[in-house]
């Protein structure tokens, strides 16, 4: 095999056949294929794309360059959810206990921010003593004792998505859907799920922004889950606005908190509840998810999945030693708060890393104080700013100019469930 002719195959628009797949896909994870070459073929998928049968065979090659997780010792159905990221997403932190108290296991292996959006472990390093790594034999015997876990992917599923990840973003190869959807979708089969159900975020503050790219990606991921035998489906959900009313990694936990304990936001409850009636329906299991909320039971299972990975989950959050307040400039209806720019905000105060290697402040970010819909007074606080450092208030407030609009009109209410795809 010869990968100039794998390279000028797609340059030139071709279909990459089976052997090329597997060969380019095991050839470049073992460092048999210079960096430059691998960096080409991936710029011409970007530009021609891939057959959907091209695409499945990529995606499982990329998969078998590792192992896939055997849960079917647990005895129970296992169902996960992904998000594409967004800004205050921490539906994750809630969904996850909900669904154990419903009765399924949920296996959630996850990432840690990079840009404008959080990751979930970043938010769950908030609390402490919470241990992100865990091993196989662990996993699997807290998804048997607890019946849910949240964890850092290790290194041993899709390792050739780790490689080709970070040489995607180094070549400006990231934005295409096929090379996003096989690497999330290999990461999630591998992590050996019965059913997955998928969170596209669309608006200002997603990955994706518009709502047909949105589309395209989740039914080419629900088309490779399917085709791996798992059942997959995906909601695609609003990003205009920030969900709910905190960004940043302790903040979030909080407001988790405070819905697992019957309260916190409606618009990061609607989505929630959506996702979980999603992965209870997948999972077969006629259960009402928001009960667990009312009840206790979800805040008890996620006490439980916190201190089973050492964490406390009744110590109180770090709290920013600095604070600011953006004002309202006008009285009136605010009809637009921008999410991305709120991502951009907390990231610049700490909450967020410009390199995978840096750290991560436990208090920054921003709480919304009024969400779109709401009346607001001019001089009104809008947003509060935390930050360890005071001089991570100018970067912020630069990122806010513009993010903001007051009219005399209430906007129109905005449906955060867009559509079903599956
Ligand atoms: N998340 C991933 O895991 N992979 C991508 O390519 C994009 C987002």
């Amino acid at each position: 095999m010869d990968v100039i002719d794998v390279i000028r195959t797609k340059r030139d628009g071709g279909r990459l056949s089976d052997e090329q797949i597997r060969w380019f896909i095991d050839s470049y994870t073992n460092d048999r294929i210079a960096e430059e070459q691998a960096s080409a073929l991936l710029m011409a998928i970007v530009w021609r794309g891939m057959e959907p049968d091209e695409l499945n065979v990529w995606t499982d090659a990329m998969l078998s360059s590792g192992e896939r997780l055997d849960l079917s010792s647990i005895g129970l159905p296992t169902v996960d959810k992904h998000s594409t990221g967004g800004v205050g997403d921490k539906v994750s932190l809630i969904l996850v206990p909900m669904v154990a108290a419903c009765g399924v296991a949920e296996p959630m292996l996850s990432g840690r921010g990079l840009g404008h959006t959080g990751g979930t472990l970043d938010k769950l390093e908030a609390i402490p003593g919470w241990r992100a790594d865990l091993s196989t034999e662990e996993i699997l015997r807290l998804l048997g004792e607890v019946g849910c876990v949240i964890c850092a992917a290790g290194g041993t599923l899709a390792p050739a998505d780790k490689k080709l990840y970070a040489l995607r973003d180094v070549t400006g190869t990231v934005e295409s859907i096929p090379l996003i959807a096989s690497s999330i979708m290999s990461k999630k089969i591998a992590e050996g799920t019965d059913a997955l159900v998928l969170d596209v975020k669309v608006g200002s503050g997603a990955f994706l922004p518009d709502i047909a790219l949105g589309r395209e990606l989740a039914e080419t991921m629900v088309t490779i889950g399917t085709a791996h035998g798992v059942k997959t489906t995906a909601l695609l959900t609003d990003m205009e606005a920030p969900l709910g009313r905190a960004a940043g990694n302790g903040l979030e936990v909080t407001e988790s908190v405070e819905c697992l304990s019957g309260g916190g936001p409606p618009d990061l409850l609607e989505v929630t509840i959506a996702l979980a009636q999603e992965m209870l329906s997948l999972a077969g299991i006629d259960a009402d998810p928001a009960a667990t909320l009312g009840d206790g039971r979800a805040l008890t299972k996620y006490r439980e999945m916190i201190r089973a990975q050492g964490g406390d989950p009744e110590a109180e959050m770090a709290q920013a030693p600095e604070r600011q307040v953006v004002l309202a400039p006008a009285s009136g209806y605010l009809r637009r708060l921008d999410a991305r720019a709120v991502g951009i905000a907390a990231w610049r105060l700490g909450a967020g890393r410009s390199r995978k290697e840096d750290p991560v402040s436990a208090s920054a970010g921003v709480l919304c104080l009024s969400k779109p819909g709401d009346y607001v007074d001019e001089g009104q606080p809008l947003l509060e700013l935390h930050a360890d450092e005071p001089s991570h208030f100018d970067g912020a407030t630069a990122a806010l100019e513009g993010a903001v609009d007051i009219g005399p009109e209430a906007p129109d209410p905005r449906p955060l469930v867009l559509e079903r795809i599956g």
